[in-house]
């Protein structure tokens, strides 16, 4: 875990260009999303993501309508409540939680809704989903955000070349 979360704190800033390139380069390659899932099962099994928690920490978590119905019953509010207590609205109405580092994050990086969490937090950060060739900016924008992905991409770059 330190070795992986040392090396992303290192190297992510000036590895993005090439990072991004080399995703670019994996577009329309279908067989690259195989080696990426086994990738995430390896590196995940290696990385503990409570000593982490950066993802929850740096950028907004989306939240669509039933993330929202759902979490809003798990708190005991309306979902009109809830969005207005918790959520912003984008102009396009899509939804993302009104803080960062997020507002259901505790002190000691667990998730104060982590049986009821949105969607986007629960597959964060898809690197096992189908069509990972094909998200070459997202992903290379998540080598930023999360050592694991860095990592997995760090290995990709090795076994794809
Ligand atoms: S809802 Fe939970 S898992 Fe999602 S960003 Fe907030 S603290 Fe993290
Ligand atoms: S940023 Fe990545 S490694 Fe860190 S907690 Fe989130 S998913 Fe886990």
């Amino acid at each position: 875990m330190k070795e992986i979360f040392d090396n992303w704190k290192k190297h992510s800033k000036e590895d993005y260009d090439e990072n991004l390139n080399y995703l670019k380069s994996l577009r329309g390659n279908k067989s690259i999303d195989q080696s990426a899932a086994e990738l995430d099962k390896t590196v995940f099994a290696k990385v503990d993501c409570l000593q982490c928690a950066n993802c929850c920490k740096s950028t907004p978590a989306m939240v669509t309508r039933p993330d929202a119905k759902r979490i809003a019953k798990h708190l005991g509010l309306s979902s009109k409540a809830f969005i207005k207590k918790y959520l912003l609205e984008d102009y396009d109405g899509s939804l993302m939680i009104n803080g960062v580092p997020c507002t259901f994050l505790n002190v000691d990086n667990t998730c104060q809704i982590y049986e009821v969490r949105p969607e986007a937090c629960r597959e964060y950060p898809h690197t096992a989903q189908f069509g990972f060739h094909r998200r070459s900016r997202m992903n290379a924008q998540n080598t930023l955000i999360c050592p694991a992905t860095y990592e997995i991409v760090k290995r990709l770059k090795a076994i794809h070349v």
